[in-house]
């Protein structure tokens, strides 16, 4: 998933290793730059070094490093294709293995990419570099600095994954084969004139279905996303009955913005009405406001009051004795309660009072939200979500 849109499983590259019983005279590769890594792999893998005697679009001739070795290995080119074929292996060596290098010039992030490749297949959680360090160290019996070990999580992470241009290109058929396989998926793909990516929506069709169940709340918000081509992922969430977080819908966008957030509502309104006993709940940003007041007309639109009491601590310094009051009167159940908190806090800061009551005490107290907002005062769904998105 960068994000949502996730990665292709299985890719053209190659990993399978040689072994020691796998390499031998005729051996076939699929070309020059084939053979090499996989050369260099296999060093790495049996902890010696090579010395390239001879390299060009013909031949390809290693020995070991130790010039009084017995080790080689010459292969030449196949007629008529690209394949190079192993003509001369000698696998003994005669060499003291006791003093070979820990430092391995074949070692490079590439090659060592290859080795550990298969830990980052399958969506697993990538492997950080001082695990790697460890895996090189003791698996391959050679030492690696952090920087390699974190070019070499790259490389392998792009081995295993793809790289994030072609993800990007299978796109439209990983969502035609998400909305085959999953009935009611919506799914959505906009692309500049250029045909390049712009937007990208889903939304599973059993968490359009089980929204029926749900309380009638959604948290909106964005995260921005680490991979090379940046941009932001959108979340809509909800709650179930037992406080648990329910995912309804994902889009990889820009940024925020109000053609990006306009976008995502309009898909959204296709899975969930627009009706007056619907809450969202959303940080203060103008695009939402004003996709939300486009899109959803009749739905209320509620402000996360942790982001709110955020924005109060470092606005309203001198009055930090009344922000807990202001927490309270926002959770208030009834608006007699309320009310008797609000005049607590006008009395004690005209100028605070006056900020909160045109920060609309509609949007941010439970009292007097238009429609029942039960416990959701705040977007933290949203954003337990998308945290929990990001990394993978
Ligand atoms: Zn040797």
């Amino acid at each position: 998933m960068t994000t949502s849109v996730g990665y292709p499983s299985g890719s053209s590259h190659s990993t399978g290793l040689i072994d020691v019983d796998s390499l031998f005279c005729g051996k076939l590769f699929k070309d020059k730059t084939e053979m090499r890594s996989q050369m260099r792999m296999y060093a790495v893998k049996h902890s010696f070094e090579f010395h390239t005697f001879k390299s060009d679009n013909k031949r390809y001739v290693l020995k070991c490093i130790d010039e009084k070795c017995s080790w080689r290995l010459r292969a030449t080119k196949a007629k008529a294709s690209d394949s190079f074929v192993v003509r001369k292996y000698i696998s003994q060596h005669s060499c003291d293995s006791a003093l070979r290098n820990v430092s391995h010039r074949q070692a490079s992030a590439r090659t060592l990419a290859g080795l550990v490749s298969n830990h980052f297949a399958g969506g697993k959680l990538p492997l950080r570099p001082k695990q790697l360090m460890e895996i090189f160290r003791n698996d391959h019996g050679v030492g690696v600095s952090y920087s390699k070990a974190w070019r070499a999580q790259e490389h392998a992470s792009e081995l295993a994954r793809g790289i994030p241009a072609d993800s990007y290109e299978v796109l439209p058929s990983w969502f035609h084969m998400i909305e085959k396989k999953n009935p009611g998926t919506i799914t959505y793909i906009k692309a500049d004139s250029d045909n390049k990516f712009r937007y990208g929506f889903l939304a599973f069709g059993a968490s359009i279905r089980g929204f029926k169940l749900m309380r009638k709340v959604i948290s909106i918000d964005g995260a921005h996303l680490k991979s090379k081509y940046k941009g932001t992922l959108l979340a809509a969430s909800a709650q179930d009955g037992n406080f648990q977080l329910y995912p309804i819908a994902f889009a990889v966008v820009d940024s925020e913005n109000d053609a990006s957030w306009d976008c995502f509502l309009r898909c959204l309104k296709t899975i969930i009405p627009d009706e007056e006993n619907l809450v969202f709940v959303s940080d203060r940003a103008s695009s939402i406001a004003t996709a939300l007041s486009v899109n959803y007309v009749h739905a209320h639109h509620g402000i996360c009051t942790f982001h709110l009491q955020k924005n109060l601590e470092t606005r309203f310094r001198a009055s930090a004795s009344l922000l807990p009051i202001v927490h309270d009167a926002s959770r208030a159940y009834t608006q007699y309660d309320f009310d008797y908190l609000f005049t607590q806090i006008s009395n004690g800061d005209p100028d605070l009072g006056e900020y909160l009551w045109q920060a609309d005490i509609r949007k941010w107290s439970r009292a007097y939200s238009p429609s029942n907002r039960y416990n959701i005062m705040t977007y933290n769904c949203a954003e337990s979500i998308n945290s929990r998105l990001k990394e993978t």
